[in-house]
């Protein structure tokens, strides 16, 4: 359920994401109400987030105590570049920076105000913040009020009195979940108002995870379907055409089927959302407009007959199965179709350069996914962060993959990044392993490398095969700061210095050459 209709704009506006991560929701609901939260979140899970948008939803200025001025001015640039008013107020200040921030303040004019927590020790701090209507306090890395603790910063001791003179909600976020920690920091945020607590990893482990080719989609979709029937479930496609003709093909198999999207009327849109939560066994074939607000606990099954967009997507598309712990269970398909779908609306999307390549470099991730060797679920937790053991219950997990040693052809793709400094995408790599004398080859040279044309024993296709199973290794992630160019992993060294060996699909590598080119 989303409570907040304004929650939702904002996150694609103003972040460029199309969803929440995992956990997320929750707590903006519950920090944009002006409850006082504690949330532990692992590292990288999206914690910024979870204060940033409550911030531009309530009134006045939020002010966020964060120990590391790096990552201050790193949030507070990104936030300015996202139109965001927001300032900071550390020891690396200029004096005019400095100037700015006061003036914006006293204007009125900032949403969010950064703050180290040594400035708390000044009178004229604390003076300024009553004066300017601080509407809440976030706090991030919140274990540094814990004695307990390597990162013990005193001045967090003085939040507490911060909370209590201004008489604000306060929120505060941590990677760290240890019992003791966690006691003592609501013991020194929040002495006599208990924070309401979020502490969630990511697993969701009665869900099981399957990805598969496309080869046949409808009949994939269809086969999934038929082994059961009578379970509610969701498939969720690419476009709004193809969700009428699958849920027609639906009910032509002899199940109860309806299609749902954004191009319905809104009366026609309310009518399936109502059958789908009282019915059993309804099966809603959608675009990604089906699931804002749906919180049926029963869903069965989640089929997806297009690649989603992100691996956040992912997640929370299929996270709409089995939310009342019982089994349920999930397919997704990929093929090179929708790779190139999705690179081009990336591309042919209006979002600044930046966020474009963050957007390739999301998709990259999932398609990591889509061709892992090795449990799915440890793949995806580690992508938001979490470490976690094989899972036993996802479709690698059930039946291994069948692989050889890639370990040759992978060390040529990484000395082909390493020769050009990690400044290229896999498509420009990939014309120099196979010796393809492009323009671009030409002008910088790199027909002179050891490594040109080095890599014949496979064809264009094959390679990008390759290219995504390294990522799906994690041997290479794209760069979003130089364009999406690849970029190698500490993973990558000792397979580059021949101290380990790499598995490949063989699967995937096989058909790759049958199926039309694919794009970097
Ligand atoms: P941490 O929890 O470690 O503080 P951050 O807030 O820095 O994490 O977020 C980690 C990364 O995840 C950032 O690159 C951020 O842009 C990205 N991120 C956060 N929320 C989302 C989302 N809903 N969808 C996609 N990416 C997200
Ligand atoms: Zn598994």
């Amino acid at each position: 359920m989303t409570a907040l209709p304004g929650a939702s704009p904002l996150l694609r506006d103003v972040f460029g994401f199309d969803a929440f991560r995992p956990g997320q929701e929750e707590i903006v609901d519950a920090v944009t109400a002006g409850e006082n939260v504690l949330a532990i979140m692992p590292t990288g899970g999206g914690k910024s987030l979870c204060f940033q948008l409550p911030a531009l939803i309530r009134e006045g200025v939020t002010v966020v105590i964060s120990p590391l001025i790096a990552l201050m001015r790193d949030q507070v640039r990104g936030l300015q570049e996202a139109g965001v008013a927001a300032g900071a107020l550390t020891s690396g200040n200029t004096q005019e920076e400095t100037d700015a921030v006061w003036e914006a303040l006293e204007a009125g004019r900032l949403k969010l105000l950064y703050m180290a927590p040594e400035r708390l020790a000044s009178g004229a701090a604390m003076g300024m913040l009553r004066r300017i209507g601080v509407s809440m306090i976030a706090v991030d890395e919140a274990h540094c009020v814990s004695q307990w603790g390597h990162d013990f910063r005193p001045d967090y001791l003085r939040i507490g009195e911060l909370r209590q003179a201004l008489d604000v909600p306060l929120a505060a976020f941590t990677a760290t979940a240890d019992a003791e920690t966690r006691d003592e920091i609501v013991q020194k945020l929040f002495e006599g108002e208990p924070p309401r607590s979020f502490l969630r990893g990511f697993d969701r482990p009665n869900i099981h995870l399957a990805f598969a080719a496309k080869n046949g989609p409808r009949q994939q979709i269809l086969s999934f379907a038929a082994a059961r029937k009578g379970q509610s479930g969701i498939v969720y496609c690419g476009t709004r055409a193809k969700t009428e003709a699958l849920a027609k093909a639906m009910r032509d198999d002899g199940h109860v089927a309806c299609h749902y999207h954004g191009g319905m009327q809104a009366e026609d849109r309310r009518l399936v959302e109502t059958r789908f939560a009282r019915e059993d066994g309804l099966i809603v074939v959608a675009t990604v407009a089906f699931g804002m607000g749906i919180d049926k606990p029963d869903i069965r099954w989640v089929a997806h007959a297009d690649l989603p967009k992100s691996i956040e997507s992912y997640y929370q598309e299929i996270g709409r199965a089995g939310r009342d712990g019982a089994p349920a269970e999930t397919m997704t398909l990929f093929g090179s179709d929708d790779i190139r779908l999705r690179r081009s609306q990336i591309d042919e999307g209006l979002a600044p350069p930046e966020r474009r390549a963050a957007d390739h470099a999301r998709l990259n991730s999932l398609l990591g996914l889509a061709e892992a060797l090795y449990c799915r679920r440890k793949n995806l937790l580690g992508y938001f962060g979490e470490e976690a053991e094989p899972c036993g219950h996802c479709d690698l997990c059930d039946t291994p993959a069948n692989v050889f040693d890639g370990t040759t052809a992978v060390r040529k793709a990484l000395s082909a990044i390493l020769r050009t400094e990690e400044w290229f995408g896999s498509g420009h790599l990939i014309d120099i392993l196979v010796g393809n004398e492009t323009d671009k080859v030409r002008a910088r040279r790199h027909d002179q490398l050891s490594v040109y044309g080095c890599g014949g024993e496979y064809d264009k296709r094959q390679w990008q095969v390759v290219f995504r199973q390294m990522m799906g290794h994690d041997l290479v992630r794209p760069n979003p700061e130089r364009h999406g160019a690849l970029q190698m992993t500490a993973a990558a060294l000792p397979v580059l210095k021949g101290e380990a060996e790499i598995s490949l699909r063989k699967d995937s590598i096989k058909t790759a050459s049958r199926r039309p080119a694919v794009k970097a």
